[in-house]
């Protein structure tokens, strides 16, 4: 495969060459949290993946925009206009204002992005934040004659747009399967068409989160919001738009229109969708009563799970899947990324210990292999199977049982940190890089040189003393020549 890395597109179905618009820079906008409740999990998985994606950007070389968005307005419960608006109703529910709402769960995911060590990204703008620009791009749709008002309220014709573009591309459906999937329009309906969306819907006196327009005081639509300021950070046409599998039949697939309707062009290069979670084989939800939450999964508080998982562990476990296929959650999954993890980390700090020599009994090339496969759209699961390789060589080249020369030991190094913490954006929980790690591991060498002198003037009662206090605390204990070895 080589250096190039291909990209599975959701908009041709197969993976193609990843060719940047502008050489040396990547414009990726992913859609994210309504912030009106906690994040839920399949959301976090999302936010993972493109982290991943992002970090093997940056790795490239590439300059990197990401634009993630904060939807704090405008999102009604059905994602097809229907029902109240998410913000009101829970503002109502927990007698607050919607702007309290939104400042609550803001800070709520940023405090779950970072404790998935996620990084921040460049850009991310909120929907109320950008309400002239939203107008500003309906007025265009509009005066392009893809749009219609009534009585404040703004819809896209979806007909009319369907005569020039292929409205369900993304999907891969004909403008018939569609309406077919549509409930027939009733008395009550003010929009033409069964499969046309409002852009702008105008306010109820009870509505509290308003804005004037020249349409009068209303809100945007939900699917406006992303285009408009997709359009606004990162152009007219731009390299990846992500998100969930779930929002390719209605959000994205509107936002597509919208975009076209608008600038003639079509908006994205390269689209790419994250998969659904399962648990125990049975796909998560809400009403399933299978939906954990981040905090639920730390701490084990929930009755599917056996005991809490760490952020790192859960991290590492989503990682093992690969972004476009289905994750599914079981303890005894959960268990085994925990113990992987803890397995990995260890080869890391044994990567510490080796000695170089002066010929290589290891082929340093090898571990490339897991370019080969993050090349390859992606595929983190491969990209760690070669590490687990590596960790085998690990630990036998700090058993003297293989060689490596001081040079191969430095790329090895070099390499394995890289591809652990840089691009999958691990971290060591336990060992060095977390501060009680670092104490505890003080401590413990602490101990064992004082082993060292106790043995050093035959006082085998304390020696063996500190060697059994030790064990019985978990942490084994070797002598070597040089001195001692602890795991
Ligand atoms: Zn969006």
């Amino acid at each position: 495969m080589g250096n190039t890395l291909f990209v599975y597109n959701t908009l041709t179905r197969k993976k193609e060459e990843f060719k940047p618009i502008s050489p040396g820079h990547v414009g990726i906008y992913v859609c994210g949290p309504t912030v009106y409740s906690d994040v839920h999990l399949g959301n976090c998985r999302t936010f993972i993946s493109f982290d991943l994606i992002y970090r093997y950007f940056l790795h490239l070389g590439y300059k990197v925009r990401y634009v993630r968005n904060i939807t704090d307005a405008g999102h009604l419960e059905g994602d097809r206009d229907e029902g109240d608006d998410k913000f009101a109703k829970k503002a109502k529910l927990e007698q607050l204002e919607p702007m309290e709402i939104v400042q609550k769960y803001t800070l709520a995911f940023r405090d779950v992005m970072r404790t998935f060590n996620t990084l921040s990204p460049s850009i991310e703008p909120t929907a109320t934040g950008h309400i002239s620009e939203q107008i500003e791009m309906i007025k265009q749709i509009l005066e392009q004659g893809y749009a219609y008002e009534i009585n404040g309220t703004v819809y896209f014709d979806v007909e009319k747009y369907s005569k020039e573009y292929s409205y369900g591309q993304l999907t891969n459906r004909k403008l018939e399967e569609l309406l077919e999937g549509t409930r027939e329009l009733g008395g009550q309906d003010e929009k033409r068409g069964r499969l046309d969306f409002a852009l702008w819907i105008t306010a109820k006196p009870e509505t509290l989160m308003k804005w004037p327009s020249p349409w009068g005081w209303g809100f945007p639509g939900w699917h406006i919001e992303c285009s408009a300021m997709g359009r606004k950070y990162l152009g007219d046409t731009f390299d990846i738009h992500g998100g969930g599998m779930d929002l390719q039949a209605t959000h994205h697939t509107n936002e597509i229109a919208q975009s076209q309707a608008c600038n003639h062009k079509a908006p994205v290069k390269y689209w790419m969708h994250t998969n659904m979670l399962t648990v125990n084989g049975v796909r998560m939800s809400k009403s399933a009563g299978n939906g954990f939450l981040p905090k639920e999964l730390f701490t084990g508080n929930h009755p599917l799970l056996e005991k809490g998982y760490s952020p790192m562990s859960v991290r590492f476990f989503m990682l093992q899947c690969h972004y476009r296929s289905t994750l599914d959650f079981s303890n005894e999954a959960l268990q085994g990324s925990e113990k992987g993890l803890q397995r990995l980390m260890a080869a890391n700090r044994f990567l510490d210990r080796i000695k170089p020599a002066d010929k290589s009994t290891v082929d340093v090339n090898d571990i490339n292999r897991a370019f080969d496969a993050l090349n390859d759209d992606f595929n983190s699961p491969v990209a760690i199977a070669v590490l687990f390789d590596w960790v085998r060589n690990i630990n036998l080249l700090a058993e003297n049982k293989e060689t490596i020369t001081e040079a191969d030991l430095k790329t090895l190094r070099d390499t394995f940190r890289t591809i652990i913490f840089n691009i999958l954006g691990l971290k060591d929980e336990q060992g060095e890089g977390s501060k009680q790690g670092e104490l505890t591991g003080k401590l413990i060498d602490m101990m064992l040189n004082m082993r060292l002198e106790a043995k050093a003037r035959k006082d085998f009662a304390t020696s063996d003393k500190i060697r059994d206090e030790l064990t019985r605390m978990g942490v084994t204990v070797r002598d070597r020549k040089d001195g001692f070895d602890w795991k």
